[in-house]
């Protein structure tokens, strides 16, 4: 189903997702933040200061943005294979953190 073009009475800030860039509300998105010291990290506070980028809790998306090297691009840093793993698995914590609420 398609959502109205305009919904003004209940605007949320959106970000796209590095992934599969579709736009969704900020606070269901995951932040990856490069540090002013260069470490990758997810942010789960949305409140670390640095560069970030945003990915949705579908754990493909960090694959595309991987594959794309989209992620690389929107923090403008290299994200080495170590820290693809993490991601992931800090991506996997967060989505079960989420299905048991
Ligand atoms: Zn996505």
């Amino acid at each position: 189903m398609q959502q109205p073009a305009q919904a003004k009475a209940y605007q949320k800030p959106e970000r796209r997702c590095t992934g599969c860039g579709n736009r969704f509300p900020k606070n269901t998105l995951i932040r990856v933040v490069r540090s002013p010291e260069g470490s990758v990290s997810l942010d789960g506070t949305g409140k670390k200061s640095g560069r970030g980028a945003y990915l949705c809790r579908n754990p493909k998306c960090l694959q595309k943005a991987k594959k794309g090297n989209r992620l690389q691009a929107a923090l403008d840093c290299v994200v080495s294979e170590e820290i693809y793993a993490t991601l992931e698995a800090q991506l996997a914590e967060y989505v079960h953190e989420s299905d048991r609420k």
